[in-house]
């Protein structure tokens, strides 16, 4: 079944370690997948996510050693969102206040309270509570209470100069349906209960973005398999005059990219296989994990990779 909704956001960290503490320790993510970059083997692909690894709960990050820090600005992502119960709220304040995090106070966005805070590179994200969910599974990462675990991405925002030509691609495309506006901001809704808002806030004649430590390399959307990628492929060249990269076997899911109007680079990514195709459910994350074409490198591979204890 095809569900509206982001498949998953990438960003760029710098060390591995500091990257796996933060998001398991911290956030109290699972670490749902230990892979390299199959473009640049000798990185990690840090897949976090929910209990299951269900698409729609998705961040992932390609930790360099040394990244130089990025920017965020006009044409690029300016922030990833989680979704917790809305009573977690206090919880999280006072969590991110004992660890240290750098955080914002809490603010109202379209009705809803927002917690803003960012990770050790810098990266810009937010715990958004939902008043309508309640516990989810209990987190097995860390020491966070079941009423408080994250349930996966609410959404992202987008930092356009013209909200309309983005908006267009994720309506007519996507599936998603324009939900709100408040002042530059417009809200977009998928029917995915995960992953599925998109805030597109235009803004005129501010810096461009760079990519570095802490910004976001791309966002996936979800297509239910290879038939409805192919469809959102024909829908773009057709009705947008926008050609997409071949498709890509990313060993979880099959992925075609492209970079929409307002030079974000965007990614449509399939439902199937899932995280659960080279390890159980229950080992998800715990062995690095290597597709078919690296697997005669993985000494190799092994000994470049930093230490993560
Ligand atoms: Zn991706």
């Amino acid at each position: 079944m095809q569900h509206h909704g982001i498949h998953h956001v990438t960003a760029i960290a710098g060390p591995a370690r500091r990257n796996v503490d933060f998001y398991t320790r911290v956030l109290g993510l699972r670490l749902v997948k230990k892979t390299v970059n199959f473009d640049d083997p000798g990185t990690y692909h840090f897949y976090y996510g929910n209990e299951s690894g269900e698409p729609g709960s998705i961040l992932t990050f390609f930790p360099w050693e040394h990244a130089a820090p990025g920017r965020a600005g006009v044409g690029s992502p300016q922030e990833t969102a989680f979704r917790v119960p809305e009573a977690s709220i206090g919880y999280w304040t006072h969590r991110l206040i004992e660890k240290g995090v750098v955080h914002g106070a809490p603010e109202k966005r379209f009705g809803q309270s927002v917690l803003t805070f960012k990770d050790p590179d810098g990266t810009s994200l937010a715990l958004v509570g939902v008043p309508e969910i309640g516990a989810g599974p209990a987190s097995t990462q860390g020491d966070i209470p079941a009423d408080a675990t994250i349930q996966g991405l609410e959404g992202v925002t987008l930092l356009v100069e013209d909200a309309e030509r983005t908006g267009a691609i994720l309506t007519d495309v996507f599936g998603f349906q324009e939900a709100a506006r408040d002042g530059s901001l417009i809200r977009y809704k998928g029917d995915a209960t995960i992953g599925g808002t998109v805030d597109i806030r235009s803004a005129k004649g501010f810096l461009p973005g760079h990519l570095g430590g802490g910004s976001v390399h791309h966002v996936a959307f979800r297509a239910a398999d290879d038939d409805a990628q192919a469809e959102m492929v024909k829908r773009l060249a057709k009705n947008h005059g926008i050609h997409t990269t071949e498709q890509r076997d990313r060993n979880y899911f099959r992925s075609v990219y492209f970079r929409e109007p307002g030079g974000i680079l965007f990614e449509i990514a399939t439902d199937i296989p899932g995280f659960a195709t080279d390890e159980t459910v229950d080992a998800l994350g715990h062995d690095l994990k290597l597709p078919p074409f690296l697997e005669s490198h993985r000494g190799e591979i092994e000994a470049t990779l930093p230490e993560l204890v």
